[in-house]
């Protein structure tokens, strides 16, 4: 078997029970499962609260939305060959399922007047948008017809666009991070021969300035005619098991929405002035991330996004009291925690490690009468019996700091 069926997402997800595609859902839409889905909620929730701190305000907005507002947006103009066709209720009411969330956000920007001291406005949403992928072309979570994008819109005044594209790098290297994602590299997408473009060869240039003068110090690549309809943008690329590489993590400068929604703020002096719109995501759509971490991890992923951190072990009926109360201190405390009983402890052993479960605790005569727990990492390392609340600050430490290794630091 070569390395790249090995570690292939697909087959792993179906091994560690993280999602699931069923003819009947429909191709290109996977489901997840429940570890699957508790792994994505600790990233979701860290993403979130990365963003928050980073000044982003987030927003609810529907999947769905009035033709209109896709034919203002330019998306049904210069995208409808990968939109799912509009679906009518009444001869003036016709929906599509959104593209993409950008049309909503400069509707969020909109909702009222907005002064220059709002500026940058970070409008965030961990959101649904649809893609009509010919079925050939799907696989597993890589390429996929409902999309859970981690995007944000901030929208900037021009002199402004440098130091955010900086930060928005920045928090993109802190997010990789912490999740282990690799970068292949970055590239530089630019307008080439052609006429999908929108807008004026000054604001090209501009934007193109801009971005260029954004990635001083970094090691990049450009990609000309790789640029999106309405601006240039700088592509965060990763490369899978199979050796394909798909982009993660982007940031699109977009002079053309604003326009188009006629999107402006008052300025110091009072005038009015138009503000330019910053596509981003730091870690791109749950689907393809994930499918990148299941094989960049080969499923065993860091403790703090593992779907279940803790599998406590009792060696026999004698310890499943003292187990249970373990695992009851252990879900107090924060963990994703589970008590197997079935089967001898080796066999135990060996399915925790298939199901790469970073921590295993095995209870046994001892360890219940005097309050202990003894660990084994998953990597195979033991530890000494220690006391159960010490047991579960180690874990507790480790999570918290969003560590790969098992252990502490020093
Ligand atoms: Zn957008």
């Amino acid at each position: 078997m070569k390395e790249s069926d090995m570690i292939d997402h697909r087959r792993l997800g179906r091994e560690l029970e993280l999602f699931v595609s069923d003819p009947l859902s429909g191709a290109g839409l996977p489901i997840w499962l429940p570890a699957g889905a508790a792994a994505r909620h600790a990233v979701e929730e860290y993403v979130r609260d990365l963003e928050r701190r980073a000044g982003y305000r987030h927003v609810y907005s529907p999947p769905l939305g009035k033709r209109e507002l896709f034919e203002l947006s330019g998306h049904l103009g210069y995208f409808a060959d990968d939109m799912f066709p509009p679906m009518r209720l009444s001869a003036d009411d016709e929906f599509v399922l959104r593209p993409a969330l950008c049309p909503h956000h400069a509707l969020v920007f909109r909702a009222r007047g907005r002064s220059y001291r709002e500026l940058p406005l970070r409008v965030a949403e961990l959101g649904g948008m649809y893609r009509a992928e010919r079925s050939g072309v799907l696989g597993g979570l890589s390429r996929v017809r409902a999309i859970s994008l981690n995007d944000a819109h901030n929208f900037c005044a021009l002199d402004q666009v440098g130091d955010e594209v900086r930060e928005i790098l920045r928090l993109i290297g802190e997010a990789h991070a912490a999740l282990g994602v690799r970068p292949a590299g970055f590239r530089l997408s630019l307008r080439g021969p052609g006429e999908k473009y929108v807008g004026d060869d000054a604001q090209w240039a501009r934007a193109e300035e801009l971005l260029r003068a954004a990635l001083d110090g970094v090691d990049f690549t450009e990609g000309r005619g790789e640029a999106a309809f309405y601006g240039p943008k700088i592509d965060i690329q990763v490369v899978d098991a199979a050796g394909r590489e798909s982009t993660i993590s982007t940031i699109q400068l977009d002079f053309d929405k604003p326009e188009r929604f006629d999107l402006s703020y008052v300025d110091a002096d009072g005038s009015r002035k138009r503000p330019v719109m910053v596509h981003r995501s730091l870690v791109g759509s749950m689907e393809r991330l994930f499918a990148y971490l299941i094989e960049v991890h080969a499923g065993a992923f860091p403790a703090w996004y593992a779907p279940v951190q803790l599998v406590l072990l009792p060696v026999d009926d004698g310890q499943a009291d003292a187990a249970g109360d373990l695992a009851r201190r252990a879900e107090a405390a924060g963990l994703r925690v589970e008590v197997d009983h079935a089967g001898s402890l080796g066999a135990r052993i060996r399915d925790a490690a298939r199901r790469k479960v970073p921590y295993l605790g095995v209870v046994g005569s001892r360890e219940a009468a005097d309050g202990s727990v003894s660990l084994r990492l998953r990597d195979g390392r033991g530890l000494d019996p220690m006391p159960v609340p010490d047991a579960l600050g180690l874990i507790g430490r480790v999570v918290a700091a969003r560590s790969a290794d098992l252990l502490p630091g020093a």
